[in-house]
This record gives C-alpha cells, sequence and structure tokens, in this order.
C-alpha cells in the first residue's frame, strides 16, 4: 500500500481529517495522489467504491486515471471491518468528468427540473444553428459571441433576468434577449447543452435540500483533479455535493490554469481557503515526469508570471536531450519538417508512434499536418478536433436517435424528416412550425393534430405522418429490445445507404457509408456493455425505471453526445497523437513536438487582432507551461517565418515564450533546417536506414 510515494505525497493520501488541497506543480504526482488515494479510502480505510466519486476534465484523462486505479486495485480484497476478503467492486466507482458526473446526476434528477429522462444534449453546433435563428443574421462572428457570452454567463450561473436587468449597453441587452429565448427553446425541446449538464444540478442541489441529502450521502468522498480549471459553475456543485462533512482532496496547479476565456476562475484556489478555514494544503516539489532540460525551460518561462502560490520543482531525472527550436518557411514546410523529424526521432530510439504526441495552438494547425502524416502513412489520432462524431452522416443517424428518445427534440426531427427527403418540403415544414407555434407543441406532436388537417393537404400529411408512425414504431420497441437490433431496423427503414449513393459520388458515399457501418458497430458494442463500464459510468444504480434495453438506447444517445463534446473515443492504439494544448493538460508523453510557436498563435492574438492585456498573456504562458511540460524525454519546438493568414503571406516572429525558455544556444541538437524537398526527404530517410 503506498508505495512508489513521496513523503508529501504520502501525506496527501492519508489525509482524512479536513479537507485537502494539493497544490503543486506539473508532473509532480498531483494525479498519482487522487488513484492512490482513491485505492487508499478502500483498502485501508473501508470506504465503499460506490461512494467515491473522482471527477477531472476530458475523457482521456478520466480513463487513464480509471485504469491507473484499477490496476492498483487488481487482485486485491476489501479490508474493511465485516467485508475483509470480498472482491473490489472497483465498477461501482465513478471516475469521470465534470460533465458525466452532472449527466448522471440529471437523468437521475430529470424529473426535478422539468425534464425527461430521455432529454436530448445538442452540442455546439446545434446551438449555433438554433442561435442563429433566434438572432436572425447569418453574421457568424456576431452568433459566436453571443454563444460565448450565453456561456459564461452559464457558467457564471447567471440566469437570463439577471442578465437583461445589468445589460451595461444595446449589445449586451440584445444578447441577453437571445438568451432568454434560448433557454425557453431549449426546454421546449426537452434539450440541454453542453453548460446545463452542470449548471442544473448545481442549481438543484442549491435549491432542494432532499435531493442535496440524497447525493451527499452517495458521494462521501470526492476527489478533484485539475482543480485550478473549475468555474463558478463546477465549484458550486462541488461545494453542494460535498456538504457540511467537506470530504474531498481537490489537487491543481496555478500554473496551469488555461480555461479563463471558458469562465474558469483562480479564484476557485482562494475561495477554497475561505470557504473551508480547515483545508490542509500540501505541496509537492518532485517533479517526476521530465529531464532538467524540459523542467527548467517550464521554470524558466512560468517565472515571468506573478506568483500566486511560492513553488520548486525539481527533477531527479538526468539532464537528457537538448530542446530543439526549428525555423519553417511556412506551414507546409513545419509541417514537412515535424514529420520527418519524429520519423527520423522514432527510427533513431527505436520509439513507438504512440510515444509521440504534436501539440499546437489551435486545431487549423491540424489541417496541413493531417495531409502530410496521411501522405507518409504515419497513423495518427486526433484529440481535442472536428472529431468523428461532428461528420454529417454521423450527425444525421444520431438525429433520428435523439428523435426516438425523444420526441420533443425538434432539430432532430428536422434534420430527420428531411434526411433522406421524404417528399416533405420546406413549405410544408414551415406550415407544420407555424401551427406547432401556436398549439404550443413539438413538431412531432403536432402531425398528429387533428386541427393540422385544416393546414394541409393530405398529400403534405401523409409523408409527415408515416414518418412520425415510423418513428414511434421504434420508440415502442426501444424499450423492450436491444438497442443493436434496432439499430439495424431503423438503417433499413430510411434506406440511408442509398440516400447516400443518390446524394454523393461513389468513393464519397462509399466513405460515408463505411463511417455509418463503424459508428453503428461502436454503438452496438457498447450497447451490449453495462453501462457502468462506458465512459460515462460512474456505476450508479440507475433506478430511473426504463427497462434495461429501453435505458441503453437513451444511454447510447446520452453518451454519444457526451464524447463528440470532449475527446473523441477511448482508443489506443499505436497511433501519434495529435492534440490541442488544451486538449493534453495532465496527460504526458515521451516525446513532444509543439508547432507554432509564434507570435499571433502561442501567445493566441484575439480573433479581433486586439491588443494583448497582461491578463491574457500570461494565461498563454501557462498554456506554454502546459505544453513543455507534457513532455518527458525530448521536446522540439518548430515556428513559422511567414504563414498564410485569409490568402495573405505575412511573416511572424518567434514567440516571446522561446526566448522566456532561456535555451542553452550552445547546447548541442539546435538545428538550423533548409526547406525540405520530398527528394531531399527521400535521401536523408536513405542515409539515416545505411
Ligand atoms: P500534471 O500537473 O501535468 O497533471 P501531475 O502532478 O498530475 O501532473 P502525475 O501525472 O500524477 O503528475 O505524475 C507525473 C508522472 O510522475 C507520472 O508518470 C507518475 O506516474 C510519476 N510519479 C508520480 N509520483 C511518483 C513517485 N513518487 N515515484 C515515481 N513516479 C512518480
Ligand atoms: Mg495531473
Amino acid at each position: 500500500m503506498s508505495a512508489g510515494l513521496n513523503q508529501a505525497q504520502r501525506e496527501a493520501v492519508h489525509y482524512l481529517d479536513s479537507p485537502c488541497l494539493v497544490l503543486a506543480g506539473a508532473g509532480s504526482g498531483k494525479t498519482r495522489v487522487i488513484t492512490q488515494k482513491i485505492a487508499y479510502l478502500i483498502e485501508a480505510r473501508g470506504f465503499e467504491p460506490k461512494h467515491i466519486a473522482a471527477v477531472t476534465f476530458t475523457n482521456k484523462a478520466a480513463a487513464e486515471m480509471r485504469e491507473r486505479v484499477a490496476q492498483l486495485l487488481e487482485g486485491k480484497t476489501l479490508s474493511a471491518p465485516g467485508k475483509e476478503g470480498r472482491k473490489i467492486p472497483t465498477k461501482q466507482l465513478t471516475v469521470c468528468t465534470f460533465h458525466s458526473l452532472g449527466l448522471q446526476m440529471l437523468r437521475q434528477e430529470a424529473e426535478q427540473v422539468g425534464l425527461k429522462p430521455q432529454f436530448s444534449i445538442m452540442d455546439a453546433q446545434d446551438c449555433f444553428t438554433l442561435l442563429q435563428e433566434q438572432a436572425a443574421t447569418t453574421d457568424k462572428a456576431l452568433i459566436r459571441r453571443i454563444q460565448n457570452a450565453i456561456s459564461l454567463w452559464k457558467n457564471a450561473l447567471v440566469t437570463p433576468e439577471h442578465a437583461l436587468a445589468n445589460a451595461s449597453d444595446e449589445d449586451e441587452h440584445q444578447a441577453a434577449l437571445i438568451y432568454r429565448n434560448y433557454v425557453a427553446t431549449l426546454n421546449a425541446y426537452q434539450a440541454v447543452d453542453f453548460d446545463d449538464l452542470i449548471r442544473i444540478p448545481a442549481e438543484l442541489l442549491a435549491a432542494h435540500e432532499a435531493v442535496r441529502d440524497k447525493w451527499q450521502n452517495r458521494l462521501r468522498y470526492l476527489l478533484i483533479d485539475e482543480y485550478q480549471d473549475t468555474n463558478t459553475c463546477q465549484y458550486t456543485l462541488l461545494k453542494w455535493l460535498v456538504g457540511p462533512r467537506a470530504a474531498f482532496t481537490a489537487v491543481g496547479d496555478d500554473d496551469q490554469a488555461i480555461y479563463g476565456w471558458r469562465g474558469a476562475t483562480l479564484e476557485n484556489l482562494k475561495q477554497l481557503q475561505i470557504d473551508f478555514p480547515v483545508l490542509k494544503v500540501i505541496k509537492l516539489e518532485q517533479n517526476y515526469r521530465s529531464t532538467v532540460r524540459i523542467l527548467d525551460a517550464a521554470n524558466n518561462v512560468i517565472a515571468n508570471n506573478p506568483k500566486l502560490f511560492e513553488k520548486k520543482l525539481w527533477s531527479e531525472y538526468g539532464i537528457g536531450d537538448a530542446i530543439t527550436v526549428t525555423a519553417a518557411n511556412d506551414e507546409e514546410h513545419e509541417a514537412e519538417s515535424v514529420v520527418f523529424r519524429l520519423s527520423a526521432h522514432r527510427f533513431e530510439r527505436r520509439a513507438q508512434f504512440r510515444d509521440y504526441a504534436i501539440l499546437y495552438r489551435g486545431n487549423f494547425q491540424a489541417r496541413v499536418l493531417e495531409q502530410v502524416l496521411r501522405r507518409e502513412r504515419i497513423p495518427y489520432v486526433l484529440s481535442g478536433g472536428q472529431s468523428f462524431f461532428e461528420r454529417t452522416e454521423i450527425k444525421d443517424v444520431c438525429a433520428y436517435l435523439r428523435l426516438i428518445a425523444n420526441a420533443d427534440d425538434d432539430p432532430a426531427f428536422i434534420r430527420a424528416v428531411t434526411t433522406p427527403r421524404r417528399g416533405v418540403g420546406s413549405t410544408t415544414l414551415e406550415s407544420l412550425g407555424a401551427f406547432a407555434g401556436q398549439a404550443k407543441s413539438s413538431l412531432f406532436e403536432a402531425v398528429y393534430m387533428g386541427a393540422l388537417e385544416a393546414r394541409l393537404a393530405a398529400r403534405q400529411l401523409e409523408p409527415l405522418r408515416a414518418f412520425c408512425d415510423f418513428i414511434e414504431r421504434l420508440r415502442v420497441r426501444a424499450t423492450k429490445e436491444p438497442a443493436s437490433v434496432l439499430l439495424d431496423d431503423l438503417m433499413a427503414g430510411i434506406q440511408y445507404e442509398a440516400y447516400l449513393y443518390d446524394t454523393y459520388d461513389d468513393r464519397q458515399a462509399r466513405t460515408k457509408w463505411q463511417n455509418v457501418l463503424e459508428f453503428l458497430d461502436w454503438l452496438k458494442r457498447k450497447g451490449t456493455q453495462p453501462e457502468r463500464e462506458e465512459q460515462t459510468a460512474t456505476g450508479f444504480d440507475t433506478a430511473d425505471g426504463l427497462a434495461d434495453t429501453g435505458r441503453n438506447l437513451l444511454q447510447l444517445v446520452q453518451m454519444v453526445a457526451l464524447m463528440s463534446m470532449l475527446d473523441g473515443r477511448d482508443e489506443d492504439p499505436d497511433v501519434v497523437r495529435l492534440s490541442t494544448v488544451h486538449a493534453a493538460k495532465g496527460l504526458e508523453y515521451p516525446h513532444v513536438f509543439l508547432m507554432g510557436c509564434e507570435e499571433g498563435i502561442l501567445p493566441h492574438r484575439g480573433s479581433e487582432g486586439s491588443e494583448m492585456d497582461d491578463a491574457r498573456i500570461e494565461e498563454e504562458r501557462r498554456l506554454m507551461y502546459v505544453a513543455i511540460t507534457r513532455a518527458k524525454r525530448s521536446l522540439h519546438i518548430t515556428y513559422c517565418t511567414k504563414r498564410k493568414y485569409a490568402q495573405q503571406t505575412q511573416v511572424c516572429e518567434p514567440s516571446r515564450f522561446i526566448a522566456e525558455m532561456e535555451l542553452d544556444e550552445t547546447a548541442p541538437g539546435v538545428p538550423e533546417v533548409a526547406p525540405m524537398t520530398p527528394k531531399d526527404r527521400l535521401a536523408s530517410l536513405k542515409a539515416l536506414l545505411n
């Protein structure tokens, strides 16, 4: 027990007398404290797994944590009095993201907040479309700003009424009006957005004592990773979940706070000390991840930020490889240079693809990189980017699933009824929409209302009713039959494959159909596993009154929505990982390539090209710190001297953070790489092989 921990870590693991905050730099073993503490609570302190919850930010981090805990507890038995010798039911543990914890709570408490358990979860894209309709504008930048404002309001627990009352100018007033409509519309659709997954449970616990008691009783010890990135809403949820017992351990690093733009607030670190005066603060100082050179570079960069808490970080690992910095002529050359150097490095070190991560500030940087990787046949997986689930064909299938689960989901209705086209034209839909608006019903419900017959001709009504009958039949079956059978019947019923071939050229149709098949296979696999093994698993006994199979479909649909939001599927084949720095938080890789280290990219210049104030630069610097500290053994940095912006080539300056790393220029391994042609590349590879 507790092997592989230093003294400060052990203290954090064993400490149970009051709430505990572990405040320490990157790679100091904070996450390890959490996993070890879970094991300790169960093995030595007699906690039942179902009473323990650990939350973190991304699916990938949750999956890793779950795996680490499972390894720690493998083959172990309970030692608590009366339970000695029993196998530990690790499946009952809650190790998940904030959002999936919120989803689990919302599912069980749906009725309390006026939702049915089959509520839909709308992704950012769905919500964008909805806002576009409400704002009646095609100005995408404006909609994005409104969407962002709404998200910040929700995360700060500001209601539409509040937002309206406090609007400081006409723009804000307009945004607040749209916010109010938006909330009402989501309600009408029986739908929630991602922010709601945490906001609604937080508000429910605050308002409802019985519900609060129930959850406080269920989750008796809480562990929170990456605490520095919690926003007001998440903090409120945590506070109500732990209640007066205040049994929790939070771990975090103020130097890694990188979600300020999403409403996360470092104030929560101070607030914790105010709300819990008996808070025990433990600091960790030894880094177990990186070589000295990498750690020094990280420390040097972050030293340029004002210090909130004093932290020292040292490593016992050797000095390590020199950090390389490479200038490229443009983004294509940069991608080629990264891919080529990665291949050569892997070859030299006899490493595997999975030992590498290529990190960048914004998703747009991945496009060129992907092309080069594909051309060079290097397997990779993209995380935190446009995911599998956002593809048109997958969203089409999901629209059907959402509609089967929740007939009030009007956006899903519109997408499904028009894909494939089944003789329902836009005029028909407009009349239906107007009618449903007056009748205050969902589109689906409206189709069956007698009064609609006066509005629509029989030839308009007939395909609508046929469609709804079809969905209704599947809905009834969903409560009795396994999801896999239902999925096959659904696909046959809508003739989706034929639709693809009618709509796209053969090659595209084939790819899209392959994607659908892959998706269905994946769903079926997930559908046959018990829910507690899922990404969204929390191990709660979900007594929501639905038959198992019906819940399966519902859970599948909601699960997909969550997966698409976070970071894709949890597979770990031997592939290079491409990721934004944000999505790589908490993770580590032997070798890291960091691209686009330029002024304007990292640090990022806002979309309006506005000057960066100190607070923004500090957050960008923390992002750089996060990026550097993902690397264990080697770090390779690239920047472009020129880059195309909106068809124009611009000259780029290397990032100020490169200078701040204070690299030893005389160290070996800081090569000047000339632009490489495919021929050069071949020649170099051959040279390497010889
Ligand atoms: P981050 O701030 O990036 O989330 P962290 O503080 O959570 O980092 P961990 O991921 O828990 O750090 O640990 C970093 C690495 O060090 C991991 O590979 C972990 O297994 C290892 N490690 C942590 N503590 C020890 C220890 N006492 N002995 C050996 N290795 C350790
Ligand atoms: Mg961690």
